[in-house]
């Protein structure tokens, strides 16, 4: 495998900034920078001491690099994607860590120069929290990385980025882009939908009942409230970048709640306790 002289991370939030802290740890490269827009974000970086040079211009992040990291909202891939393919070197790897997969595969391949190879990825992992302090080591271990490569990328960089998730303790399955998206249209879209949905109907409920429905809510709802409090431009974008795939999950999952509905309308004894004991069975088959 190529020795990877410098790295570099355009967006340094929750995901790239847990990633460099591992990836330093186990020596996967020689230099490495990271481009932020903010100056927030920057002199937080500095504070940090996560990467070797923080940049505020894409050109000097990228320039030389052997492998850039993209760990920006999705919806800013285009204009990320754009701004650095200019300042490639020829031969370098860029991959990225969107939760969408086939319109970033897409933008990539219209914008991106010949020479230079783009490897998808999406680690399965993460918290509700943003930004650069956010980031810890440790975050990728034991999960699962997902890697959906396009007709036009090599061997060779795939070995690279499989490598790189491996190093920070990620198994890597390797996956077709179109049904990346819908898998996780219903395993993390939608269930943010619906978190996103149940927390704005609890608010409003409040609002019009002039009651704190909020304080006295159960524990059902507060786990709601966790997935509700993820970052609002982090998941507008997915929401918008993966329409066609969560559309077509919700469709099925409005379906399946209308059985439901109906069930109890009809006192279906029966149909509830089938189903609930079939998801408790899901839930042990996962924290098993
Ligand atoms: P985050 O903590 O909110 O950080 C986002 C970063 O992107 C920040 O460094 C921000 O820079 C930068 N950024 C935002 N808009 C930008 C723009 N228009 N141009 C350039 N930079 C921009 O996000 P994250 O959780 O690390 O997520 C990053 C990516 O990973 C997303 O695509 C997300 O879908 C994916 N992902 C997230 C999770 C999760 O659970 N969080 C899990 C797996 C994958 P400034 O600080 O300078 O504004």
């Amino acid at each position: 495998m190529k020795k990877i002289k410098k790295i570099a991370f355009i967006g340094m939030g929750l995901i790239n900034s847990s990633l460099v802290r591992d990836l330093k740890e186990k020596n996967f490269y020689q230099k490495s920078a990271a481009f932020s827009r903010t100056k927030k974000t920057r002199d937080t970086l500095k504070k940090l001491r996560i990467v070797d040079k923080v940049e505020d211009n894409y050109k000097n992040t990228v320039r030389d690099a052997d492998i850039i990291v993209v760990g920006v909202p999705v919806e800013a891939f285009t204009k990320v994607i754009k701004s650095i393919s200019c300042h490639l070197k020829p031969g370098a790897i860029v991959t990225d860590v969107g939760s969408v997969k086939k319109s970033l595969i897409k933008i990539s391949e219209e914008v991106l120069p010949k020479q230079v190879d783009f490897v998808p990825g999406h680690p399965i992992a993460g918290t509700e929290n943003s930004g650069p302090e956010a980031g810890f080591k440790g975050l990728f271990k034991g999960g699962y990385c997902i890697i959906t490569p396009s007709s036009k990328t090599s061997k060779d960089s795939l070995e690279v980025v499989i490598k790189m998730w491996n190093l920070v303790g990620m198994k890597v399955d390797i996956m077709e882009a179109d049904y990346h998206d819908m898998v996780l249209a219903i395993t993390s879209h939608i269930p943010h939908i619906i978190a996103y949905s149940i927390v704005g109907t609890v608010a409003n409920l409040e609002k019009s009942i002039k009651t704190e429905v909020i304080k006295y809510a159960a524990s059902g709802f507060k786990d709601f409230t966790r997935i509700a409090a993820s970052d609002p431009i982090m998941w507008r974008d997915i929401m918008l970048s993966n329409k066609s795939s969560i559309l077509k999950m919700l469709k099925i999952f409005k379906n399946d709640l209308s059985k439901l509905e109906e069930a109890i309308k009809k006192q279906d004894s029966k149909f509830l306790l089938n189903l609930f004991s079939k998801t408790r069975k899901i839930r042990k088959r996962i924290t098993k």
